[in-house]
């Protein structure tokens, strides 16, 4: 089956809910056993056990990301940020190595910086463009090469078969954050990435009013990655799988359109005088536009650009005027966002050298003529302002 009767038939089994369509959300703490021996023969992670090694509902929304992204199994945790740091908690040692983009969503370095260099795991971050020269990074003890493919703030594309064949070389695994593409336009475990996390929060759930993550890996590596998140408790709720399940269901359509309005509004924010560079992988010219072409099927409507310099007053008052860009976190609902980043400010391992300020725009499921109307008219303003 492809990938869009794949988002219609996962995770239903009708049978087993009196035919209904979708299933239920099952909430429970307590499971009930028929007698003391079942309860004491139960195993957790073989079918319902109690309430925090998941619901039916839970194991409806891992089967579907499972099967679409191709790995063994799914996990659902609590965030995307609770994936990130459930899943390299259970995969890392007091003594082990890790090689993190530089590109890397901004908490993810919470994780690297704060919790685990506690617990004696070092990191090493690295230029996300380094591509097979990875090999001369990879120490002894470098356990797992983290990736992000594009970053989601500076839209540098990865070259994760490159990378992931130099750290197998080593016997180093591959986790990649792969938020940006989604399971339908990237496939990483065809690409030979070991463990993929998603923040759902984004484009699965896609209506910007669920918090929910997911780690999927390898057969190889499944049992020691559910042991070690099981440990930790941080699960997703039984309502929150629900709503992702539901999102899911029209993810291919919203994507289209957010993939094709990304493109318009990429093209003419190029073609402004106020902008000196897009970043989109997709659009042809990008830096990472071959390996884009080459690897994935499709871009969602998540990308950047770079100003010209222009004092940062004129240009926080221009966002501040536009009436379709919303000013807030996160992205992968319906709606448009629009926000400064700071690029700069984050990055250890390589410079972002750019004058003028660096923004990124979420382009969302409204008339994209009607986005680039309201851009012009912020342009204009800034034009004014100066
Ligand atoms: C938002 C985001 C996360 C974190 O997800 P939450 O669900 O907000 O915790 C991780 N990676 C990327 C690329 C993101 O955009």
């Amino acid at each position: 089956m492809n990938d869009d009767t794949l988002l219609v038939m996962l995770g239903r089994r009708s049978e087993e809910h009196y035919g209904c369509v979708n299933p239920p959300v099952y909430r429970t703490s307590t499971v009930l056993y028929p007698t003391i021996d079942a309860l004491q023969r139960a195993k957790p992670h073989a079918g319902v056990y109690y309430g925090r090694f998941g619901t039916p509902t839970t194991f409806a929304l891992e089967e579907a990301v499972a099967a679409l992204e191709g790995g063994h199994r799914a996990i659902a945790v609590s965030s995307g940020l609770a994936a990130i740091a459930s899943s390299t908690l259970a995969l890392l040692k007091t003594g082990d190595h890790v090689l993190v983009a530089d590109s890397v969503y901004p908490p993810t370095r919470f994780t690297f910086d704060q919790l685990l260099r506690r617990f004696g795991v070092e990191s090493t971050y690295y230029d996300p463009r380094i591509g097979s020269g990875i090999k001369d990074l990879i120490k002894s003890n470098t356990r797992l090469v983290y990736t992000e493919s594009p970053g989601s703030f500076t839209f540098e594309i990865q070259d994760i078969p490159a990378i992931a064949e130099a750290a197998h070389a080593k016997g180093a695994i591959v986790l990649m954050d792969n938020t940006w593409a989604t399971p339908l336009y990237f496939k990483p475990f065809d690409h030979g990435v070991d463990v993929v996390i998603h923040s759902a929060t984004k484009y699965l759930a896609g209506h910007s009013d669920t918090m929910l993550g997911t780690v999927s890996s390898t057969q190889a590596i499944h049992d020691r990655l559910r042991d070690g998140v099981a440990a930790i408790g941080a699960i997703a709720s039984p309502d929150d799988c629900y709503a992702t399940l539901r999102g899911m269901r029209t993810l291919s359509i919203r994507l289209a359109r957010h993939y094709n309005s990304g493109l318009i509004l990429a093209e003419w924010l190029r073609k402004q005088p106020e902008v000196a560079r897009v970043l989109h992988p997709a659009l042809p010219g990008d830096p990472g536009y071959a390996l884009w072409k080459r690897d994935f099927s499709g871009a969602p409507g998540l990308f950047g650009l770079i100003l010209h310099p222009y004092p940062t007053s004129a240009v926080m008052t221009m966002l501040d005027s536009l009436k379709l860009f919303g000013k807030g976190w996160s992205w992968g609902g319906y709606e448009s966002l629009l926000i400064p980043t700071n690029p700069k400010t984050i990055r250890s391992a390589t410079t972002w050298d750019y004058g003028g300020t660096t923004l990124r725009i979420h382009v969302g499921l409204e008339d994209p003529q009607d986005l680039i109307a309201d851009l012009t008219a912020g342009f204009a303003l800034l034009r004014r302002l100066l």
